[in-house]
């Protein structure tokens, strides 16, 4: 089968499109005909190699995927040949304490597809038979890959964690990334009233279209945190929802009001960053880390986008062929919103 795969860790040039053996589907697997795929953070940092993570090379790259189940395993059910998916990439072991708690993002063991097993950047993919969900019926097959990792993050990181509800006041830090613009649509269909960032007024003037309240455009102003303060009336926000790490970490101890909860998934700028420790006792904050979604918090956002018919923002649709240039364009932060791989 034809699949995009790395041999080494690199940079984008180490990304080739090739053969690679068809999955072998393991007996609690199912086996799914991909027909559309998209890309991630996740995959630019599996391409450049994590500390402790070892791959068996070649390795086909891929978390979020959509399509028609081709084979299935003697030990799974509820699955027929034939139907429509989508992919949760969050693995885990379902038997550790976590996982008995229902908190599979938890797992002692987690892992996700397209890291801890083949990808699905390929024209098939074998995933453990609970990781697949019917395809919401208003989507297509780009519009449902673009959904599983960034909007089961988003629901997790504003709603399981942070508790968000309807009149609080959420601030997204750079707007235009996947996981920032279903935060945005998300905290939106839950009633909360949402500032977003961006350097670019472009995106800024997308993300005001698809419902954001107040739009920043940090490089335009020299002070982020008042001009927070000023929009909430002097009293900083309920929740700031954090995917960008050590370039935003600072500021989120200035914006978030009293009492505040800061919750952060991801570190796009970096790893490291300084904490104001006086405003986080004196102000009573709550920071929050999140990873994915447990397979509740799935459902959960799944049912959520088929009763607002939601459709999330998607930047482009590409050929599994483009994927170097689709990487490098994830890489430079010019997306708006998810790149699509068209897989088949
Ligand atoms: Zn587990």
């Amino acid at each position: 089968m034809k699949a995009a795969m790395i041999h080494k860790h690199g940079g984008v040039d180490c990304v080739t499109v090739g053969e690679f053996p068809d999955p072998k589907v393991g007996e609690g697997d199912v086996v799914l005909e991909v027909r559309s795929a998209a890309l991630n953070h996740l995959d630019i940092w599996i391409r450049k190699g994590r500390p402790g993570v070892q791959l068996d090379m070649p390795h086909v790259l891929g978390s979020d995927g959509a399509g028609v189940i081709a084979e299935v395993g003697p030990k799974t059910h509820g699955i027929n040949i034939g139907d429509e998916v989508i992919v949760n990439p969050g693995l885990s072991c379902g038997c550790c304490e976590s996982c008995r708690r229902g908190q599979q993002s938890e797992c002692l063991t987690f892992g996700i597809v397209g890291m801890s097993r083949p990808g699905t950047f390929a024209e098939k993919v074998a995933v453990p038979f609970q990781n697949v969900y019917p395809k919401p019926d208003h989507l297509s097959f780009d519009e449902a890959a673009a959904l599983p990792l960034a909007y089961q993050t988003a629901w997790r990181m504003l709603m399981t964690r942070a508790g968000l509800r309807a009149g609080e006041t959420v601030l997204i830090h750079g707007i235009g990334g996947g996981v920032a613009l279903a935060g945005l649509q998300l905290a939106k269909l839950a009633g909360a009233e949402v500032i977003v960032t961006s350097s670019s007024d472009e995106k800024l003037s997308r993300a005001k279209a698809i419902g954001a309240d107040h739009v920043v455009n940090y490089q335009a102003i020299d002070d982020l945190i008042g001009t927070i303060k000023d929009i909430t009336k002097g009293c900083g926000v309920d929740i700031v929802m954090d995917s960008v790490g050590a370039a935003t970490w600072s500021t989120n101890f200035g914006v978030v009001r009293r009492g505040g909860r800061i919750v952060l998934c991801g570190v796009t700028t970096g790893l490291q960053a300084e904490t104001d420790l006086r405003a986080l006792y004196w102000n009573q904050l709550t920071v929050m880390g999140s990873t994915m979604g447990s397979n509740e918090d799935v459902r959960q956002m799944l049912r959520a986008v088929e009763a607002a018919k939601l459709k999330p923002v998607m930047d482009s649709v590409k050929s599994l062929e483009e994927i170097r240039e689709t990487m490098s364009r994830m890489e430079a932060g010019e997306q708006f919103g998810k790149i699509v791989v068209k897989v088949t």
